[in-house]
């Protein structure tokens, strides 16, 4: 699974919330933590569902 966040993210950070251990707000943009990605695919799922501007892209390889 391939993890992205696009440029309409507005830095809410409940994706943060959801998955600390993926998702970290700097300057009012959430980035991804791509090597932890593989032992948190559920979380990383539930992200991107919450996200209220749907800016969480998820890829499979
Ligand atoms: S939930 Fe969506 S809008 Fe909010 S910080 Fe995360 S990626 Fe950005």
């Amino acid at each position: 699974m391939w993890v992205s966040v696009r440029d309409n993210c507005v830095g809410c950070g409940a994706c943060a919330v959801i998955s600390p251990e993926i998702f970290e707000i700097h300057n009012r943009k959430a980035t991804v933590n791509q090597n932890r990605v593989h032992w948190h695919e559920d979380n990383c799922i539930d992200a991107a569902i919450t996200c209220p501007v749907n800016a969480i892209q998820i890829d499979e390889y």
